[in-house]
């Protein structure tokens, strides 16, 4: 692999510069020459920046002074609103040539033409050249983030990567881009403004952002939010980051000055109790955790239905953010007037979890908001315990592609799932399980908490019995395709010992059946 064609150059400059000890009378060094760059950081670790170029491309020229201003123009960026929401003095860090102005960029040159790395499909052939180069060069390699530069010549012909894919992201170099056209009301202005506004977007999600469009207030103050719309306005108009933003770089590896072993290593912490309501004209929302260790802020995305939840339909979601309250609590009023649109919708808040080490949980909880008013049904319930509970007959489930067992029903943690098998003869519908609750109970409904994840239960029909032999049906139901706790309450209190769930259809429409937890009430 080629290494930085900068360093070459000014390798070359440099040896030639030597050659003049060959002629008489002239000694070396005796016109010092600068040879190059000196790259230093004050952060533990750096955002590697890559440049890749494939095998029928030249770099751009100038690429270097170019990507370098932009990225420190970036990095004040990302710092300023670090300090605004209180978070300190940083940013991520960058290998950088202060005094040149210049920042370390790795160039790489692809194995294949640029067909090869297209848009759609393309970021894992990239990645794997950009792995194959770190692994060779170790010591270029300085943190787990990469930000993956496409040299291309025609910014609409050539179609390449550009989005995030978990701690890489990707982003495009035309001919031409430059710091210096950002925000201009001419042609090279406009593209500039659109391709370094979504560099910086695919940068945050590079480094663990997700999308959020920020409060109303907010957005009147400080404009628009980059992980929302910013990328369209970045350098034209005022953007900021929100402080939910902040508050997960305030964890990340590349924003840190310390070294740690423990970085994104997954924590077991847990939200053991939840109260939530619409109060005031707030949606208020408390609670507490269970192994809040190191979990530091907690953030809270309303992302509203109206062009669909998550993914990337959730440009539009209102957060906030808040710091733990003692060793595990956390508290938030989120005032339904910060919300830029309260058409009625059904909405998803995902509470979000922030670890010290920069790993992130989330948690997805459904209301809606009906006639203008948020619906709010997910706190918690006088759940039963379930410690002595059992599940004693299930159709099948999967321990060996993941931990898909039927005893995450019971285990109190959402992250945790009950699927059913599907590494091998897969079964289709009906799939169910029949839990032994020990004692016959009084109930007045169920929670069945769905997974964040795929082949959630839709049709399903519960049944109950006292002997586990004669069976009687309580009814059918239909679960939202939505992550988080769903209530099924029953016309009236029924008493039983065992219940019975057969499911019959997944939201997916696949064969497949998956359930996080499933607890009984009584109010
Ligand atoms: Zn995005």
């Amino acid at each position: 692999m080629k290494k930085n064609t900068f360093l070459l150059l000014f390798a070359a400059v440099f040896l030639f510069a030597c050659k003049k000890s060959d002629v008489p009378g002239v000694p070396v060094d005796e016109v010092p020459i600068d040879t190059g760059y000196h790259y230093k950081s004050d952060y533990a670790y750096n955002l590697n920046v890559v440049y890749f170029v494939a095998s029928d491309k030249t770099p751009n020229a100038d690429y270097h002074r170019r990507i370098s201003e932009l990225m420190l123009q970036g990095q004040d960026f990302y710092g300023k609103w670090m300090k605004h929401w209180g978070f300190g003095d940083k940013s991520f860090g960058l290998m950088k040539d202060v005094v040149k102005k210049r920042i370390k960029i790795v160039e790489i040159k692809g194995k294949l033409d640029q067909s090869n790395y297209p848009y759609d499909g393309g970021a894992g052939a990239v990645l794997k050249e950009v792995d194959e180069y770190f692994a060779a060069h170790p010591t270029e390699k300085t943190s787990d983030h990469t930000l993956i530069i496409m040299c291309v010549k025609d910014i609409e012909a050539d179609k390449a990567p550009f989005y995030g894919l978990g701690r890489n992201c990707f982003a495009l170099d035309y001919p031409g881009m430059d710091i210096k056209d950002l925000g201009a009301a001419t042609p090279e202005g406009i593209k500039a403004t659109g391709w370094i506004g979504g560099l910086m977007h695919e940068l945050g999600h590079g480094i663990n952002l997700p999308h959020n469009g920020g409060q109303k207030s907010e957005n009147a103050q400080f404009g628009t939010s980059l992980m929302g719309a910013g990328n369209s306005t970045y350098g034209k108009a005022p953007t900021y980051l929100t402080k939910a933003d902040c508050a997960i770089l305030n964890n990340n590896q590349v924003f840190s000055k310390v070294k740690k072993t423990d970085w994104y290593a997954p924590f077991n912490a847990t939200i053991n109790h939840l109260n939530a309501k619409f109060e005031g004209g707030n949606i208020v929302v408390s609670g507490r955790l269970s192994n809040a260790g190191s979990v530091n802020y907690i953030n809270f995305y309303n992302d509203g239905n109206k062009n669909g939840i998550g993914g990337n339909k959730d440009y539009d979601a209102v957060p906030w953010s808040t710091q733990k309250i003692g060793v595990d609590s956390f508290y938030v009023s989120m005032p339904l007037s910060e919300f830029s649109n309260t058409e009625d919708y059904a909405y998803e808040l995902r509470i979000m979890l922030c670890n010290e080490n920069g790993s992130l949980m989330n948690v997805p909880y459904p209301y809606e908001i009906k006639n203008g008013i948020p619906v709010i049904d997910f706190g918690d319930k006088k759940e039963y315990s379930k410690t002595n509970w059992q599940v004693i007959d299930f159709s099948s489930e999967e321990t060996v592609q993941e931990d898909g067992k039927v005893a995450n029903l019971l285990d109190r943690n959402s992250t945790t799932a009950w699927v059913t098998r599907w590494n091998t003869n897969a079964p289709t519908f009906p799939h169910h399980f029949v839990v032994n609750m020990g004692q016959a109970l009084v109930a007045d409904g169920f929670t069945f908490t769905q997974r964040a994840g795929s082949s959630k239960i839709k049709d399903m029909q519960i049944l109950t019995s006292n002997d586990n032999i004669s069976w009687a049906v309580l009814g059918n139901y239909v679960l939202k395709d939505v992550g988080g706790p769903q209530f099924i309450y029953l016309p009236s209190p029924k008493t039983f010992k065992y219940f019975k769930v057969i499911v019959t259809s997944a939201t997916d429409g696949r064969q497949y059946a998956s359930l996080a937890e499933v607890s009984v009430f009584k109010n």
